[in-house]
């Protein structure tokens, strides 16, 4: 057959594979929810942009609605007391 690199043993081609699954695939496959399902309707979801530049990111969340500053951090605790003293 021309174009197999004559490799051609006889036995049928493996299925493709994808070596790397898609990010929609993976979240699926940690968190049990298909991502790409619109809770609203039902339909499919796609990606069509992706904002990186600081401005954008804050004049969309503006444009939405959602706070651009992030939430206060919590001050940290003390760690749980590892040991008990005892009057000797
Ligand atoms: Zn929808």
């Amino acid at each position: 057959m021309a174009g197999d690199g004559g490799g051609n043993t006889g036995s049928p081609a493996p299925p493709f594979r994808p070596h790397r699954l898609t990010w929609a695939a993976l979240l699926a496959r940690v968190f049990a929810f298909d991502f790409t399902v619109c809770p609203a309707c039902g339909g499919r979801l796609r990606l069509i942009a992706a904002l990186t530049d600081p401005v954008s990111v804050s004049r969309y969340l503006q444009g939405v609605g959602l706070p651009t500053e992030p939430p206060p951090l919590i001050p940290p605790k003390a760690p749980p007391q590892q040991s008990w003293y005892f009057a000797t």
